[in-house]
């Protein structure tokens, strides 16, 4: 800085929830360059721009702690959906899923689910550190911190999928992955539940797992059931956890299909038990429905099923899988096979659980969306949003400045990312400056790509990223490698 600026910008008697959950106080925020450099009660400093915020909220920029966004997160008007909600960062390669290495070592196609983020052509990263130099040279609008997915070493590892791993098979993933994280990875994925990762083994997950450890790293894991298994599953992730000593997120707790509602009584009580001896987080989105690709036994546990893509049958997308079924007069699971591949929004889950997670003080909130669907969940556009708007506001679930916590520090502390999350000095500028009566989600099934509604202003690094109606086109993201 020269002359007499004393800082690039003063936002003005904003209601401040700093990100740990304490109450907000009205005050000034001060920033220069990509830091907050002073917090405080009526600031007098010269700046080259001042915002009026009376009357709003400003909060740390959120953290999309589980997103799908590897791709996406290359394109400005990708990862639009995140930026308009005021997500100014992403961790990407969740539930096994990742954007590098490439998969297809010994296939030609990526194998179900890893055609939920890309399609043969862009997996085209040899190494997880190449796929990083993409990043960043496309320049992200939003910060990205890249988990490796195991599916993926699994695919280029394993000859037969649908079995165990051989001991040479766990050596070549160990491998990878010890090179995935020399190269920045903040820690490893799993996706148990899909068809290609149900069949590991507890070798190779505590192999995997224990590296990611030692490596000072986290593991997220899509837990191998969230059906009525969901408590053995629960109780086999706590074992890895214990075992290897890493720091473990459960992605997307949920308790799907109708013999599992209430469940989530017992999981979390479980997960409450054991954090008192080993670092064990769970994230979660504030929908009753979830998506993902198409799978026989996920559409007969739900309610109604949605198609959400089908490469073979586009003309299908949006529509109930039971009305393709009886316009092609078959079965269900014989139409789901015929729209393969593909996905679907699948509704089965229980409010009581998904309130009774979210409200759960250390639960972090992740939206889970797909950015490729044709026609998305709407979690993808909405689900921060419908956090702060029908669970806050409406619905009293959480209080303001608890919910922005599940969204910002709390997340960065789980995630070990010292200097984002909050509001103080020296922190990122990562910032979002909402107004809390108008906040919602305008996304639904229906219309499932409406930007959400009260984000005024969305910062990251100290720039403006994002302005309702205003056209910005900075991208100062930057990748948050280990
Ligand atoms: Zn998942």
């Amino acid at each position: 800085m020269s002359g007499d600026f004393e800082c690039d910008m003063l936002i003005r008697d904003a209601l401040v929830f700093d990100g740990s959950g304490e109450d907000p106080v009205r005050a000034d925020v001060a920033v220069a360059g990509d830091r907050i450099v002073q917090v405080g009660p009526d600031l007098s400093l010269s700046r080259r721009e001042a915002i009026d915020a009376s009357g709003y909220a400003l909060a740390p920029g959120f953290i999309d702690v589980h997103t799908h966004d590897d791709a996406a997160a290359m394109a400005r008007d990708t990862i639009l959906p995140k930026l308009s909600q005021g997500v100014t960062t992403v961790v990407t390669g969740n539930c096994g899923i990742s954007l590098g290495p490439t998969p297809l070592r010994r296939r030609e196609v990526p194998v179900p689910p890893l055609d939920l983020i890309a399609t043969a052509e862009e997996y085209r990263y040899e190494s997880f550190g190449d796929f990083l130099d993409a990043l960043r040279l496309a320049g992200p609008a939003v910060n990205v911190a890249p988990l490796v997915g195991h599916t993926v070493l699994r695919a280029r590892a394993v000859d037969d999928l649908t079995g165990p791993a051989s001991a040479d098979e766990i050596a070549a993933m160990r491998d990878d992955l010890d090179a995935a994280l020399r190269q920045g990875a903040i820690g490893l994925s799993t996706g148990l539940a899909y068809p290609p990762a149900k069949a590991t083994a507890t070798d190779e997950l505590l192999a995997l797992v224990t590296d990611v450890a030692n490596a000072g790293r986290l593991w997220t894991t899509h837990m191998r059931d969230e059906r009525t298994g969901v408590v053995s599953a629960v109780a086999e992730t706590i074992d890895i956890a214990r075992r290897s000593g890493a720091r473990t997120l459960i992605s997307h707790h949920k308790c799907c299909g109708e013999a599992a509602f209430g469940l989530s009584r017992t999981t979390l009580a479980m997960i409450d038990a054991a954090r008192q001896e080993i670092r064990l987080d769970v994230d979660v989105y504030p929908y009753t429905a979830s998506s993902t690709v198409l799978i026989d036994s996920f559409a007969r546990d739900s309610r109604t099923v949605t198609v959400s893509w089908s490469d073979p049958h586009p003309e299908m997308t949006g529509r109930d899988l039971k009305d393709v079924a009886a316009d092609w007069g078959v079965d269900p699971s014989t139409a789901l096979e015929r729209l393969t591949p593909g996905g679907a929004i699948y509704h089965q889950m229980d409010d009581d659980d998904l309130e009774r997670i979210l409200a759960w003080p250390p639960s972090l909130v992740g939206s889970d969306g797909l950015p490729r669907d044709r026609r998305p969940h709407p979690r993808l556009w909405g689900a921060f949003p419908r956090v702060l708007g029908r669970y806050v506001r409406d619905r009293s679930l959480l209080t303001l400045s608890s919910a922005v916590a599940k969204m910002t520090g709390q997340t960065a502390a789980v995630l070990g990312l010292s200097d984002r999350g909050k509001i103080k000095v020296g922190a990122a500028a990562d910032l979002v400056l909402f107004d809390p009566a108008r906040i919602r989600d305008a996304a639904n099934y229906d219309t499932p790509t409406a930007p959400a509604e009260g984000i005024l202003r969305v910062y990251v690094n100290g720039r403006i990223a994002f302005m309702p109606d205003a056209d910005v086109t900075t991208n100062t993201g930057t990748v948050l490698s280990a």
